[in-house]
């Protein structure tokens, strides 16, 4: 209520100039039911597991509104692959309102694939279940490991088919259609301060501002072009310390438009993203995106930083001096090298003790890790469990790093594994001088080095058994998911390395923008 909402009902896809939001209400599905659960989101939240098809599923399904329910689709704008796009707007999440967790902070409910909104362009508002699944497990995922990110509460098959991707099965067939609920404090982008500038809608400019901040940066105090710099400031240092986690686990976004790139700094928008399995900065899962590469993993923190600047533009109106916003991208560009050196470090059992040799062994291990291509999840798990035997400096280090190569890498070209071997080494002289005992450093390091990641070809896998039906491996893998530095000895396989069958197949490594 206290910004500007076009009260329009479903009309139709349009422009609506004026506006921050329209309501609009979740269009009905067929036959709703419950495939997965987030218990522990549901706990916090107060709410219990749903029957599979009673009545809160329908809620989940936008079949149900409950009268405190105030729908709507939320209007931003944003550069895709670097141009200028317009208008986007949310043409398929919708969210139903807020509800109050067990610790009283407040959190947005939002349906994804909820129906038809003003921001549909021309398609249809609706997700497939394969999406929905890859959305809905990794988000738990990447909050697991401890990667802010917006939550998921739900998926919810629909019983409606949606024809999708023709790229994806070959013949557009139609697909099982489903819904995520979504969860986030808000889900203000980057976009939704975009669009008002680009419109010369500086009233609404202000007054998002002025919301984003009482409600999400209560701490910067009352908004004033003074608190707006500082916001901005904040902005970047969180975007930093999450792209600072992306690359310490291996996750590419596959679309970084500015349009998804949450003003919380949260990962939000999980559609063509992947894990890196072999260790290679210039890899993206988004077909979409294989011509120019624009958002493959090494370019992570490049893009970011573009985005911030795109960013900073739009704020430009509210600061005296738009030059006063340029620090801001130093505080990203710091935050996010000393970010990852800290996460490094921890996921390498090394406390700070010689801050610029530090600074030299961790900086020297990513191009390390991309000469031979190894899988940095099984690597960085299996050096965990060799730290002891490091420490004890008696052991023959050369077997024990060729085995760990032989477990992590793919397949190591002749004379790739020199570079790595070399850093290995530097690496065991170094943690020769932790004061803490073998199995203190080991087992810090299993609790920062996950062994189960979200692998492309296991919810490839998972995605197709539900498909007709089967929702065993969905299980297995959220399960695994929730405790990823635990063992999970029935589960070995969830953490086993990428198969060569899957390595070109559609969906086990690569999607399109449409998914
Ligand atoms: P994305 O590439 O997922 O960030 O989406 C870009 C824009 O397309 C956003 O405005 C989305 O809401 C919109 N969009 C994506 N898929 C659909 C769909 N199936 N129906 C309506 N709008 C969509
Ligand atoms: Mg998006
Ligand atoms: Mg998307």
């Amino acid at each position: 209520d206290e910004l500007r909402g076009e009260v329009s009902g479903n009309k139709g896809s349009r422009q609506v100039p004026g506006y921050c939001y329209s309501r609009v209400a979740p269009t009905p599905v067929r036959a709703p039911h419950l495939l997965a659960w987030s218990e522990e989101l549901g706990e916090f939240l107060g709410l219990a597991r749903p029957t599979p098809r009673g009545a809160a599923v329908a809620m989940l399904a936008g079949n149900i509104l409950t009268p405190s329910m105030k729908p709507f689709a939320a209007r931003y704008g944003g550069h895709q692959f670097g141009n200028w796009a317009g208008q986007l707007g949310d043409g398929r999440a919708i969210s139903l309102g807020q509800v109050a967790a067990v610790d009283g902070s407040r959190w947005e409910i939002q349906l994804k694939g909820a129906g038809p909104t003003p921001y549909s362009r021309r398609a249809d508002g609706r997700a497939v279940l394969r999406s929905s699944l890859r959305e809905f497990l990794c988000s738990e995922a990447m909050h697991y490991l401890g990667v802010p990110t917006t939550r998921a509460l739900s998926l919810v098959e629909t019983g409606d088919k949606v024809v999708r991707d023709m790229f994806y099965n070959g013949n557009a067939a139609p697909e099982p259609g489903a819904i995520v609920a979504r969860v986030a404090p808000t889900f203000i982008r980057f976009g939704n301060f975009q669009i008002m500038t680009a419109n010369g809608e500086l009233d609404n400019l202000r007054a998002l501002a002025d919301y984003t901040i009482r409600h999400h940066y209560p701490e910067l105090g009352d908004p004033s072009p003074e608190v707006y710099l500082r916001w901005f400031a904040e902005i970047a240092r969180r975007t930093a310390v999450m792209v600072a986690h992306w690359m310490t686990v291996g996750f590419v976004h596959g679309v970084m438009n500015t349009d998804n790139m949450s003003i919380l700094g949260l990962t939000i928008d999980y559609g063509p993203y992947g894990w890196l399995e072999p260790y290679d900065p210039d890899w993206t899962p988004n077909t979409t995106d294989f011509g120019s590469r624009r958002y493959a993993f090494g370019q992570q923190p490049r893009i970011a930083m573009w985005n911030l600047m795109a960013l900073a533009q739009a704020l430009s109106p509210l600061v005296a001096d738009p030059q006063a916003l340029r620090p801001s991208l130093d505080i990203y560009a710091d935050t996010l090298a000393t970010t990852q050196h800290e996460l490094l470090l921890r996921k390498l059992g090394l406390t700070p003790l010689t801050p610029a040799k530090d600074l030299a062994l961790t900086e020297a291990l990513p191009p390390a890790l991309a000469e031979t291509q190894v899988d940095m999840t099984i690597f960085f798990r299996q050096l965990s469990h060799l730290a002891p035997a490091l420490l004890a400096a008696a052991s023959d280090e050369d077997a024990l790093f060729s085995e760990l190569l032989a477990q992590a890498a793919y397949a190591v070209a002749p004379g790739t594994a020199a570079v790595l071997l070399d850093w290995l080494h530097r690496y065991a002289l170094r943690l020769r001088q932790e004061p803490a005992s073998p199995e203190a450093v080991r087992n810090g390091m299993l609790r920062a080095n996950p062994k189960y990641v979200m692998r492309n070809y296991l919810a490839q896998r998972a995605i197709e058994a539900a498909e007709t039906g089967d929702l065993s491996l969905l299980e297995a893998l959220f399960e695994v998911l929730k405790t990823p530095f635990d063992e999970h000895p029935a589960h070995d396989e969830l953490a086993a390395k990428r198969p060569d069958w899957a390595r070109d197949k559609p969906g086990s490594a690569t999607l399109s923008c449409s998914s």
